[in-house]
């Protein structure tokens, strides 16, 4: 017998008509191309969005259809994921910073439509435009003067789109499972993979975000996204944030300028920040070089790859801003955990605090995790066991786009493999302590990378820190440390090498340190320990 409540379906366009009755006057603030603020409603966005999903429907889309973005976090990226799926079509948001072979690969295999870019990305597609000659047209975010200078073919300004539009629009009652975003993981091995999102998944992971155990976002709170919405849905901020009402602020090109991002918190009066960990490094080093603190910043929820210590620290010390770590992944929507206290925890001391913070956090209602050795059997959660994360849930992924389950990325009992290796403690914290393929294999025993790498970042001479595992007659494999030494300080490697002691356990203290210019990053911000593992192919170990 099926209970008597009503079916609405869970539809991103359900989001627009709430916020615009409720929230009218709430700001949207935006660093635009030429490093001014732009700043607006949300009574004025959704005006856009709605003359938006009138000019996209007259260029003759239909439900389904990809229309690509490729643009940094502001205003008018921030209008086209509302238009675009909440129209019926798909929003296949593309990260810039990918090789534009893959760029390439992602548009033809998306079979996008149309794609929307900002100016500054007008050369790289122009660049490769022979090469997807199947998009129809393109759309550039900015107005007339925007697309003067562009050889592009069936171009149009984006002002010059939507300027003649109806701000009324009446959104189609789509099936809560219809497809609304694409994006692709970065694909560090073989070609990118597509991720389909729908309605459904996107407005629980929403519901879930905002919710006082996890982002704990509030209709009082003013949000600045660094985690671009080019990646993952921005972590799923455009929809949490708006079903609260929260004041929006975007960095535009300049997320990885400590200067605006400091200003931006400052004059914005920003409660709550999201974003990687290098764009804080980058943050905390402005504040400390001029002697700034940040003052209305609260919590920052810091995800994408492991929060170091010194990190959190440096945050609680020096601006009293909490730390949140998350962990997440492109093929979960992104969220799988977040740090928050469980009752009692008030009265941690500061380092056990710290010892908390560094661990990825707990599960939200909605995923369910396991730990499973080599041989599937299910590890115990004792904080002590490590072993591959596999994750499950509605807003997990159930496959890629077009790959037809080819991609070997799910168990037999449903369950997927997120590539991470985890231990989770009695009271239902994880951590991460490696990616599957880097984790190193030691004497029949697994070293965690991560957990040297984080334990290296505390050491005032190392600016960054990257760990891998060198083969080893004796023991198959030992840990490696590769640093980036930190500007005006000297340390010898022995210094460096007792440094571990008593820290981390004996046998995982790496057996040597070399220092390099730079550690390669891929297009999201992940160390690529494939390039240092071909840099060190030769590296002999001192056994
Ligand atoms: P990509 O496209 O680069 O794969 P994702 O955002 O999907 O981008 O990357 C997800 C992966 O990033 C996770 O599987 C995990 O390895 C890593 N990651 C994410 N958050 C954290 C975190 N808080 N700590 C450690 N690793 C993390």
């Amino acid at each position: 017998m099926h209970g008597l409540m009503m079916d609405n379906p869970l539809l991103i366009s359900s989001i627009v008509e709430h916020a615009d009755i409720n929230f009218q006057d709430r700001e949207i603030v935006s660093v635009v191309g030429d490093g001014s603020l732009h700043r607006y409603t949300y009574g004025d966005c959704f005006k856009r969005v709605r003359k938006l999903a009138n000019a996209l429907a007259k260029l003759g889309l239909s439900e389904g259809d990809r229309v690509a973005t490729m643009a940094w976090n502001d205003y008018r990226h921030l209008e086209a994921y509302y238009a675009i799926g909440g129209a019926g079509y798909v929003c296949h948001t593309i990260n810039p910073r990918l090789f534009p072979e893959q760029i390439v690969f992602m548009i033809n295999h998306a079979e996008d439509k149309w794609i929307m870019i900002d100016p500054l990305f007008i050369p790289l597609i122009e660049k490769i435009a022979p090469q997807i000659s199947d998009v129809e047209g393109y759309i550039v975010m900015g107005d007339e003067d925007s697309i003067v200078n562009t050889n592009l073919d069936n171009v149009i300004s984006y002002e010059s789109l939507i300027k003649d539009e109806s701000e009324q629009f009446e959104w189609p009652l789509l099936d809560e499972r219809a497809a609304m975003g694409l994006c692709y993981t970065s694909g560090t091995t073989g070609d990118p993979k597509g991720v389909l999102y729908n309605h459904r998944a996107t407005i629980l992971h929403a519901y879930a975000l905002i919710a006082p155990d996890a982002m704990n976002l509030s209709n009082r709170d003013c949000i600045l996204p660094v985690v671009p919405l080019f990646h993952v849905n921005s972590w799923g901020s455009p929809y949490g944030a708006m079903i609260v009402g929260a004041k929006i602020v975007y960095p535009g090109p300049k997320m990885a300028d400590g200067e605006t991002l400091y200003n931006l918190m400052e004059e914005e009066k920003v409660s709550v920040s999201l974003g990687v960990p290098t764009v804080w490094l980058v943050l905390l080093q402005y504040a400390a070089e001029n002697n700034k603190k940040l003052n209305s910043l609260q919590r920052t929820i810091i995800g994408g790859a492991a929060v170091p210590e010194s990190m959190i620290r440096d945050f609680q010390d020096n601006h009293d801003v909490f730390v949140q770590h998350a962990w997440g992944m492109t093929e979960m929507s992104p969220l799988g955990t977040v740090m928050s206290l469980k009752h009692g925890m008030d009265q941690l001391s500061q380092d056990e605090m710290v010892n908390l913070q560094i661990k990825q956090g707990r599960g939200m209602f909605g995923v369910e995790m396991r730990i499973v050795d080599d041989n599937q059997k299910i590890l115990p959660w004792d904080g002590e066991a490590f072993g591959a994360l596999q994750v499950k849930g509605p807003w997990v992924c159930s496959d890629y786009f077009k790959l037809k389950g080819s991609a070997g990325a799910h168990t037999e009992d449903g369950w997927f493999d997120t590539g991470d290796v985890a231990k989770i403690d009695p009271q239902g914290y994880m951590q991460i302590t490696d990616r599957t393929k880097d984790v190193i294999k030691s004497g029949g025993e697994w070293i965690s990378s991560i957990e040297i790498e984080n334990t290296a970042i505390g050491h005032p001479a190392i600016a960054e820190a990257a760990v891998i595992g060198v083969a080893s007659e004796k023991w198959t494999e030992r840990p490696l440390l590769i640093a980036v030494k930190s500007k005006d300080q000297e340390a010898s490697k022995d210094e460096i090498l007792s440094f571990f002691k008593g820290k981390i356990a004996k046998w995982w203290i790496p057996d040597d340190v070399v220092f390099i210019e730079e550690i390669p990053h891929t297009a999201t911000g992940k160390i690529k320990k494939t390039a240092l593992r071909e840099q060190f192919s030769d590296y002999q170990s001192s056994e």
